[in-house]
């Protein structure tokens, strides 16, 4: 037996603030409408999140998010019987809950988990639309808002770690990437409520530190870095100090790549 669930919980009450950097808006609401299955592709940080938080609030449909890792399990999406003094009880995963009350469900990271989630998503992105719950012996017929959205980095992606054909082959895709300067500028201004000339010239440091990716970088400095040293600016720390430790000390180990962004950093403050 399913006990009746509130899934009004998961709606999103406030407008998440997100700045547009193209048409991403119309061709996410189009996937929506057909309920198209959409991966979001870029680096980490760079708004992903926030995109499908204001997306789902613009629908008007709750949002169940889950951030894999690679301990997670099938079970940890769809749900597992469990013990208490009743006796044990089924308790419906985050994947069941978005597929039977007919939430968007957003698997951030995918890659991380491990093979077998991803295939317990298959048969929910395709024309059948069902979920089945093997240990529980029920199908469960997708709601029809329901809407599955996974995020992906293509930047970490090793031959090991990396969605089969099978897999990308079921999802429209959208391809994100840190904004242009002005837009990310404005982002930074609005989100740490700081001037724009401070949040200018954080961005000209991240400029600087995204061309180091491949020459001793993995990943750029993120927009969310950004706001963080915006955050720390704003709270009296001088923003030497600040950029230092959001912008620089987070992202390296390597002695001559932070001697290189601590540079730049004196550069422009
Ligand atoms: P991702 O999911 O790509 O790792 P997030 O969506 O969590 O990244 O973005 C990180 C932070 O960057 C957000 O919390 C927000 O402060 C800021 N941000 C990035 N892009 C935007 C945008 N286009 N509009 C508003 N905020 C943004």
């Amino acid at each position: 037996m399913t006990t009746e669930f509130d899934i009004t919980q998961y709606q999103i009450a406030e407008q998440p603030y997100y700045q547009a950097q193209n048409n991403e808006i119309t061709l996410y609401e189009a996937a929506y409408n057909a309920r198209l299955p959409v991966m979001i592709k870029g680096p980490t940080g760079c708004g992903k999140s926030r995109f499908v938080e204001h997306m789902a609030w613009k629908l008007n449909k709750p949002l169940i998010t889950v951030a894999c890792n690679e301990d997670m399990t099938a079970s940890d999406l769809v749900g597992r019987y469990l013990l208490d003094a009743n006796g044990t009880r089924w308790v419906d995963g985050p994947l069941t809950l978005a597929a039977r009350y007919g939430a968007i469900c957003y698997l951030d990271e995918v890659v991380e988990a491990r093979q077998d989630t991803t295939v317990v998503i298959h048969p929910l992105t395709d024309h059948r639309r069902t979920l089945p719950l093997d240990k529980k012996g029920e199908l469960v017929v997708a709601h029809p808002d329901f809407q599955l959205v996974i995020s992906y980095n293509p930047g970490y992606q090793s031959l090991m770690k990396d969605l089969k054909q099978s897999t990308k082959q079921r999802f429209a895709a959208m391809e994100f990437d840190y904004p242009l300067c002005s837009v990310e500028t404005e982002i930074v201004s609005k989100e740490a409520n700081i001037s724009t000339d401070i949040a200018d010239k954080l961005v000209r440091i991240a400029e600087t530190a995204r061309k180091l990716k491949g020459h001793g970088l993995d990943e750029g400095i993120s927009t969310r870095l950004l706001v963080y040293a915006a955050a720390l600016i704003n709270g009296g720390i001088p923003a030497r100090d600040a950029c230092r430790m959001a912008l620089v000390r987070p992202i390296t180990d390597d002695k001559d790549i932070r001697d290189t962004l601590d540079h730049a950093i004196d550069a422009i403050f």
